[in-house]
């Protein structure tokens, strides 16, 4: 037992070092974030079709319509393509800022940091992962290792899997692009449960490419069910995480673009339908931003707040949107 005086200065050194009750406080749990991009997905397809796992996402925190493409007409209007629209998302700038108009051909321009140079910059100890159904995604989108775009690397890797032949030999229709999908995100629930990274990325491709090939039709509504059930074995993995660990996760469902109103088949223009995208997510610190049309580059800049990353003056004066989470 300490006597008194030992007891005394015991309390005089928590005091200096947990002012204010501090020492009293349970810790707060480790947040976590995890984004994922289906593509090509519209909003009205999404809301049509049933989709169970997005809406057991939904019903721990929202869901809501939102906008890609930028301000029509004016220097940010960005195509609705698919890289621009990742990039929409993980620079959290339009296209005139991250210079990507197109899926092929493109140089990014690094200087608008993405969500991951920014976490390794400010938070060098965070997981970062990534597991992708197009590498490109990795190797040119977010320039991982490469000198002008800060060198930063991945701690997990999983991608190229569309170009391993062996494995995922190619198929008419591209229908191994929904074996690899499948792959994707086992591997991203298993990684996820087993080890936990801070911030992950993952994309599904199959849905555009079902929609390229047949437009609004039966199939391309399969392919939706499809994905919401890759979706739900990703849900259970985040689950089980949950449960096992105190960690507050974050989970971010959304598409990169629309499709043309007429047939389903195309995108890239500024159409309603092209433009109209959603998002589903886990968070229960949505604000009312939330719910009232917001735009894929609000993403970042949510998850950075979930993070509880401090995003430095020299990159937020370029962002383009504004957090939906308190
Ligand atoms: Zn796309």
């Amino acid at each position: 037992m300490l006597n008194c005086r030992r007891r005394s200065t015991l309390l005089i050194w928590l005091v200096l070092i947990f002012p204010y009750g501090g020492a009293l406080a349970e810790p707060a749990p480790t947040p976590k974030a995890l984004f994922i991009i289906v593509d090509g997905i519209p909003a009205d397809v999404i809301e049509r079709v049933p989709t169970p796992a997005i809406d057991a996402i939904a019903a721990a925190g929202g869901y809501s319509r939102a906008t890609v493409g930028g301000p029509i007409g004016k220097p940010g209007e960005t195509p609705t393509i698919s890289a621009p629209g990742y990039m929409g998302l993980v620079t959290g700038t339009w296209a005139n800022k991250h210079n990507v108009y197109k899926n092929y051909g493109i140089s990014p321009d690094y200087r608008y940091w993405n969500l991951f140079r920014l976490a390794r910059t400010e938070k060098p100890e965070l997981q970062l992962a990534i597991f992708s159904t197009w590498t490109d995604n990795r190797t040119i989108l977010l320039g991982e290792g490469r000198a002008g775009a800060g060198k930063w690397r991945f701690d997990v890797v999983v991608d190229g899997l569309e170009n391993d032949e062996t494995r995922f030999p190619p198929q008419p229709l591209d229908a191994h692009i929904a074996e690899v999908d499948d792959a994707v995100s086992r591997e991203a629930a298993r990684v996820v449960e087993s080890q936990g990274p801070d911030l992950s990325w993952v994309y599904l491709q199959y849905t555009d490419v079902v929609a390229h090939k047949y437009g609004d039709s039966v199939e391309f509504e399969r392919a939706v069910m499809r994905m919401d059930e890759r979706l739900g074995t990703i849900w259970s993995g985040v689950q089980a995480r949950q449960e096992a660990r105190d960690e507050d996760w974050l989970v971010i469902v959304t598409t990169d673009h629309g499709r043309d109103p007429i047939t389903g088949r195309t995108h890239g223009s500024q159409s309603n339908r092209e433009r109209t995208i959603w998002i589903a997510t886990s968070s229960q610190r949505l604000t009312p931003d939330f719910y009232a049309m917001p735009e894929i580059v609000d993403i970042y800049p949510s998850i950075a707040m979930h993070l509880g990353i401090t995003i430095p003056e020299k990159v937020a004066r370029h962002l383009d949107g504004a957090s939906f989470i308190q």
